[in-house]
């Protein structure tokens, strides 16, 4: 069981959302439904090392088309990972 750095409370497993940015881009890109253990006190989540490493790489393109110059405004990005609902009790 792990422990949040700042509260030393044992984390529990959840969903968390995030907002990424890159600088010299002025995009930002909102994930929303990201596993993770989360701190129960202060809400700190910590994402582990392959899912980090997923989102950094499904996000990449956002930031290169963002940093070309275009005429279109940045776009809203919103990236939507399902979240599981529990199973009801039949
Ligand atoms: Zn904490």
């Amino acid at each position: 069981m792990s422990r949040c750095v700042h509260c030393r409370v044992a984390t529990r497993f959840g969903y968390t959302t995030d907002t990424y940015t890159r600088n010299g881009t002025d995009i930002a890109v909102t994930v929303t439904g990201i596993p993770a253990d989360i701190c129960p006190s202060c809400h700190e989540s910590y994402l582990d090392m392959d899912a980090a490493t997923e989102i950094e790489a499904l996000l990449a393109p956002f930031f290169d088309a963002a940093a070309a110059p275009g005429r279109l405004p940045r776009p809203n990005v919103r990236v939507d990972f399902p979240v599981p609902t529990p199973a009801k009790a039949a």
